[in-house]
């Protein structure tokens, strides 16, 4: 089994433990900086609101993240070293891109109208440099892929890095996660990257959680990836309960090794800040590093699921995604 690298090095596939495979230290929407009435960057406050979000995440014996903030939504490498440091715990971060519309794409789109580079190739070189050479100055490496595509689409640029990322990926045996819009695009993403060559058991779908048809899930699961169900206490377009239910319907059928759990948290953004309107804050007051941990792992025992399948999808499956098993 190889070995996986986290932002202090790399380290043993069993050393991982109980993983949360999707969360967010820093991260921040491309424009903040231009902003002139942007907070200060304060990467000490930032390093202090990370640790008292993932604190008591500990006594629930956390002891890795996936960290999937991609280099176009402010990646901040050494907030992700000081916290693993000070904190105890393996923080996986991920090279890629986000999406078309969301992300940082000017320069890629201004260099390949002009015919200067060729964007999937481009991509796929940064890539790679990142895997081989490490993420800018900092020499770290990364132990995930990141992909995502917009709502109902995968637009050309998507496209472009859903096949980069298949290249680096079959090439390094990295595994690629994904983020998916609001539960679309799903099946489309797993047949791409498997047409591109990719082992689907190298593949997780992210926010598969975010579509409550069994129809959607089976049409990716059937696929042989896996998926996670990591927006928990994301309430905004869609009740727990339903992801608990679908969740629940799909160990049911037998898919607990295919399945992983995380929250999408974002402990700290960038920016001039403010406040949510009163009716997004509401469906946003579970939404953290332990809500999984202290509300829905009971919910999932109340309905007869196990404490093997709670570890499988906690500690196994993300040892196997990372470790390359
Ligand atoms: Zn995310």
């Amino acid at each position: 089994m190889k070995k996986i690298n986290t932002v202090l090095g790399p380290i043993s596939p069993e050393d991982l433990g109980l993983t949360l495979v999707h969360e967010h230290l820093a991260v921040s929407y491309a424009g903040w900086e231009c902003d002139p009435l942007s907070r200060p960057y304060n990467r000490e406050k930032m390093v202090r609101i990370c640790l008292r979000a993932l604190q008591p995440v500990k006594d629930y014996g956390l002891n890795s993240i996936i960290e999937a903030t991609p280099a176009d939504m402010n990646r901040d490498i050494d907030i992700m070293k000081e916290v693993s440091e000070k904190l105890q715990i393996n923080i996986i971060c991920s090279t890629g891109r986000y999406t078309e519309e969301l992300g940082k794409w000017a320069y890629l789109k201004q260099r390949s109208q002009n015919k200067i580079g060729d964007m999937v190739q481009e991509l796929y070189e940064g890539f790679m440099q990142e895997i081989t050479r490490g993420i800018d100055l900092s020499g770290v490496k990364p132990g995930v892929i990141k992909v995502a595509t917009g709502l109902n689409y995968i637009s050309p640029i998507e496209e472009a890095v859903l096949k980069a990322t298949a290249r680096a990926g079959k090439e390094t045996g990295l595994p690629l996660i994904t983020h998916t819009e609001n539960g679309t695009m799903g099946p489309e993403q797993a047949k791409l990257l498997i047409d591109e060559g990719v082992n689907p058991k190298r593949i997780m779908i992210g926010h598969m959680c975010g579509n409550s048809s069994l129809q959607y899930q089976l049409s990716v699961l059937s696929q042989g990836v896996n998926i996670s169900f990591d927006r928990f206490g994301i309430e905004l377009f869609l009740p727990d309960k339903v992801r608990t239910a679908t969740l629940i319907g799909l160990l049911g059928l037998g898919y607990t090794d295919r399945i992983m759990l995380s929250h999408d948290f974002m402990a700290c953004t960038s920016g001039r800040g403010g406040r949510l309107p009163e009716e997004v804050a509401r469906t946003l007051t579970n939404w953290s590093f332990i809500h999984i941990f202290r509300n829905i792992i009971p919910a999932l025992k109340q309905a007869g699921i196990t404490d093997e399948q709670i570890r499988a999808m906690m500690i196994d499956n993300p040892r196997r995604l990372l470790g390359g098993e």
